[in-house]
This record gives structure tokens, C-alpha cells and sequence, in this order.
């Protein structure tokens, strides 16, 4: 009970003996762990499940944790890792709000002796310890090719492709881009799709991404299928759409199997999302964290090669799914939502 009252509580709260009071993990003194997640608007998961499924794998090793948000202000991200880093933590997690700020807090942890790990998102050039994330190429790919399988059950001919990517600060929006073009450039190249607007939305703006294909469907009317790098993305998307009697013409692909764009599939304005399994990903960063909390060090499988350092960062990249109309049960089944979230009886 007191290891959980320990990662229930801030690091304020915890105060600078968690070792003393750790005793449900036995043994040496385990150090605090913090992380910081990047905001609440541009996925349901950062508010929502990422918080939820860390805390509670913390709190099952008795690890003390302190989860905090940076709300998309990268000075508040400062701030947080500032703190962090003085309370002592022995392990910091951050998901980089970009790889500039993301690589600034990652080296002072670095020279405070903190272990560091890179969740989600490659600080490149940051030199994280560890990288735990999903295949982001593979991500991309399903998006593609999820395209590609709604515009072929649509009989569409010659379609108007647009693309709508995720951040260019999120190396992983590049890493999503190369995996969907990889679907879809062969088909502009052949002919067989036309290549339309191809726009980045800053932070994965929402509200940005609404103005920009409102743009884009003014310039170009005939657009006939749109890739969403996530649900948010593709919510906004779809909203545009609704306003020109649109929604279920086109099809709109996104990512992270949200409340909203599950919704969106089954109502039928959706194609497609990306079913990443947050508490696999958490679990295996929680599962990282604690061991460098104990001071040991833990091999991982597989390594990635940073594309500015070009070093090799140990790292955990989870395979993601693909989920239609006829899968959502999937997520469901796996305990990501439950069906009274999606509210639209069976399926
Ligand atoms: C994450 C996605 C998320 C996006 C916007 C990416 O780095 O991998 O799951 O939708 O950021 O927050």
C-alpha cells in the first residue's frame, strides 16, 4: 500500500526518500522514475491512455513515478524536466515535443547522471538510453494500404489522393510518411491514383488541419480519398467533408483507434485506423524504467540507427494493426474502449 501511495503521489509528495519507503520491491534503493508526455490535443492517448497504463505499471513493481503533461508548451516542458532532474528522479521518460527541446532536457539529465528513455517519439541526436516505440514505417504502410483497400471497394477510378501528415518537429510523422508513400507513390507513378495537396500540420493542430483541407477541397474539388496521419487529423477531415455532404464518399485513414475515430468508422465517414496497443508499448517502457531505477541495465532486442547521429539506440518497436469496420471488435476485445465508449450497439 505504501509503494502504491508512493506512485499515486507527486514528487512533492513523495519527497526525496522513496528508496526508504519502497520496501514492497525489497533489497537497494530504487530510484524515482519521472515522465513527461507532450499535450492533450493532438491524441486522446497523452491525456488518456499513455498516463493510465505507465501509472499502472509502476504502480505494480511499487516504482515510484511522476506523470506529467507539457501541454504542447515546450518551456513548460523545460520547467517539468528542470523539476524532475532536481527532485532526483534516476530515470526520465519524455515524449520530445520536438528534437531541439526534446535533446536540451535529455542532455541535462544526462550530465545529472539520470538514465534517460525516449517514449514514442526519437529525439534525434538526442541520445536516449533506450527507444521504446511501435514500427512507425509499418504504421504508415497500414495507412497506405488502408487507402488503397476503401478506394478499391469504392470502384474509384483515377482517384485524387491528398495527404494530410502529422508534425515535421515528430520524427515519427516521417517515419509514417515513408511508410504510406511507399504505398502510394508507385500508384501515382502509374497512373493509376493522381497525386493531389500533400500538406504537414504543425503540433498535429486540429483545428490547423481543418483549415488546411478546407483549402485544399477549395483548390482541388475532385479530391477522392485523403491520408490522415491520426484520428485527429482525420476528424477534422471529416468534419470539412460533412459541411460539403462528402463524409462516406471519400475516405479518410487516421491512427491511434480513438473514441472519435472508432466512432467515425462505424458511423461509416472513416476508412480506416492504426490500432497501436498503448499498454504494450507502456509496459514495455515501465518495464525499462524500472530496471534503470534499480541500477541495472537490461538488453532489448532490436536497434535503430538515429538518422542525424547515426547511432545505434537499443530499442522496443511494437508491431501495430490495422483496424476497418469489421474490426473494431478487435480493439474492443483487446480492452483498449469498451463498447458503451463507442455507443452504436453491435458490431
Ligand atoms: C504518435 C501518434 C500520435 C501523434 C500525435 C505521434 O508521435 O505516435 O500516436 O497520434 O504523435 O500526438
Amino acid at each position: 500500500a505504501a509503494a502504491g501511495l508512493l506512485a499515486t503521489g507527486s514528487m512533492a509528495a513523495c519527497g526525496d526518500d522513496s528508496g526508504s519507503d519502497s520496501g514492497s520491491t525489497g533489497g537497494a534503493a530504487v530510484g524515482k522514475v519521472g515522465v513527461i508526455l507532450p499535450d492533450t490535443a493532438s491524441s486522446q492517448r497523452w491525456g488518456t491512455d499513455d498516463p493510465k497504463f505507465l501509472k499502472a505499471a509502476f504502480d505494480a513493481a511499487g516504482v515510484a513515478v511522476d506523470i506529467q503533461n507539457a501541454q504542447g508548451d515546450k518551456s513548460q516542458f523545460q520547467t517539468i524536466a528542470d523539476g524532475m532532474i532536481s527532485s532526483g528522479v534516476k530515470v526520465l521518460m519524455i515524449v520530445n515535443l520536438d528534437s531541439g527541446t526534446g535533446k536540451a532536457v535529455l542532455d541535462k539529465a544526462k550530465a545529472a547522471g539520470i538514465a534517460t528513455i525516449d517514449y514514442d517519439r526519437l529525439t534525434l541526436n538526442g541520445g536516449a538510453n533506450y527507444y521504446v516505440s511501435f514500427d512507425n514505417v509499418a504504421v504508415g504502410k497500414l495507412q497506405g494500404e488502408g487507402l488503397v483497400k476503401c478506394l478499391t471497394d469504392m470502384k474509384a477510378s483515377k482517384p485524387v489522393v491528398a495527404e494530410l501528415n502529422g508534425s515535421p518537429t515528430d520524427n515519427n510523422a516521417t517515419l509514417f510518411k515513408e511508410g504510406y508513400d511507399s504505398v502510394l507513390k508507385p500508384k501515382y507513378d502509374a497512373g493509376e491514383y493522381v497525386k493531389g495537396p500533400d500538406q504537414s500540420v504543425p503540433d498535429w493542430d486540429n483545428a490547423q488541419a481543418g483549415t488546411i483541407f478546407e483549402q485544399m477541397l477549395t483548390e482541388k474539388k475532385d479530391i477522392k480519398g485523403v491520408l490522415a496521419a491520426n484520428d485527429g487529423l482525420g476528424n477534422a477531415v471529416i468534419s470539412v467533408l460533412k459541411k460539403n455532404k462528402l463524409n462516406g464518399k471519400v475516405p479518410v485513414t487516421g491512427q491511434d483507434a480513438t473514441v472519435q475515430g472508432l466512432q467515425n468508422i462505424l458511423a461509416g465517414d472513416q476508412c480506416m485506423t492504426v490500432y497501436k496497443a498503448i499498454k504494450q508499448e507502456a509496459d514495455a517502457a515501465a518495464d525499462l524504467a524500472i530496471s534503470l531505477a534499480k541500477g541495472q541495465k537490461k538488453d532489448v532486442a532490436q536497434t535503430i540507427t538515429d538518422p542525424e547521429s547515426k547511432a545505434a539506440v537499443p530499442s522496443v518497436l511494437l508491431p501495430p494493426k490495422s483496424i476497418f469496420k469489421d474490426s473494431v471488435k478487435d480493439v474492443v476485445a483487446d480492452g483498449f474502449v469498451t463498447k458503451e465508449q463507442l455507443c452504436t450497439g453491435d458490431f
